[in-house]
């Protein structure tokens, strides 16, 4: 009997897509994927995207990117309801506001956000990105949106300008806590940790090394260490585990898990390639100012 991965990729090539996951999504679907990335990486392969369709295996603001990037496309988001509170937490009138009250300001947006957010703003960003984005504004003010963990990462490193943060935060990676490192560090006191930006500063304090996703996994996969702790979301150890596996990767916390990005299952990429669900549909104006400041990103 024709298994489910099979049917996928049957389809896949019957319908001219092009299947995108994040290292976040469950194993099995990385599995089937053309692609696994992160938010910048995938970005990227949506705008360079021949395909006539795009089925984006991870959450709405990133399906909604690869709509705005390459807005030709059908792009398909397998799980309706996957989204992302971080994403959630700041709306286009919030940044109106502060816009209001910091007329000199540039506004970096992370490129978790919605499309309204990225509208109106002046440039996106990614974690690995964020330094070199603000680095490069002639603004001595800058406004970021959502992250506030981020926000903050990013003003210890660059003194020279004065960061207003957005109080948005990744339930994930907010959640885990100091007393969480201490344990592990007692537990595994030779292995080397490398957290993601998202978490809060106390946390980035206590790690060897600060990077986003994709940082993460490239230093885990160079460095010598045998044991390495990942203090970001559990599908980068399982791609780890994978990738490279003679080497001992442990979580930092239980806790690293996201829901919204483990919603999607074979089955439900399998309907999206069946019944075309479901798709982003953006307003034209919408997707242009969004445009400008994702384009803008990608071409620091
Ligand atoms: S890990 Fe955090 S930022 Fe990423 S999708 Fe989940 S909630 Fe959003």
């Amino acid at each position: 009997m024709e298994s489910i991965k099979d049917k996928i990729k049957k389809l896949k090539k019957e319908k001219n897509a092009l299947i995108l996951a994040h290292y976040y999504q469950d194993i099995e679907i990385q599995d089937i994927a053309d692609f696994v990335g992160d938010s910048f990486e995938l970005a990227k392969k949506a705008k360079q995207a021949k395909e006539n369709i795009i089925v984006f295996c991870g959450v709405h603001f990133m399906a909604e990117g690869a709509k705005i990037l390459n807005p030709e496309k059908t792009v398909i988001l397998p799980v309706k309801e996957a989204g992302c509170p971080m994403a959630d937490m700041a709306s286009a009138e919030d940044v109106i506001v502060l816009k209001e009250q910091y007329p000199d300001a540039a506004v970096v947006t992370y490129v978790n956000s919605t499309a309204d957010v990225k509208a109106v703003s002046d440039i996106c960003c990614t974690s690995s990105s964020a330094l070199k984005v603000v680095g490069s504004l002639p603004n001595k003010q800058i406004i970021f949106v959502p992250d506030e963990n981020l926000g903050q990462y990013v003003a210890k490193q660059i003194k020279d300008k004065e960061v207003i943060t957005f109080k948005g935060y990744c339930p994930v990676h907010k959640r885990v806590t100091v007393q969480d490192v201490e344990e592990v560090r007692e537990e595994l006191p030779d292995a080397l940790m490398l957290v993601h930006p998202e978490c809060t500063p106390e946390v980035l304090d206590k790690s060897d090394f600060i990077g986003s996703t994709s940082q993460i996994i490239k230093k885990a996969l160079e460095s010598e260490s045998k044991n390495i702790i990942i203090g970001t979301e559990v599908g980068v150890v399982e791609y780890l585990k994978k990738k490279d596996p003679n080497k001992n990767y442990y979580l930092l916390s239980p806790k690293m898990t996201c829901i919204n990005m483990k919603k999607t299952s074979l089955k439900d990429v399998l309907s999206a390639l069946k019944n075309s669900e479901y798709e982003i549909n953006l307003e034209k104006e919408a997707i242009g100012k969004a445009y400008n400041s994702l384009n803008r990103m990608m071409n620091v």
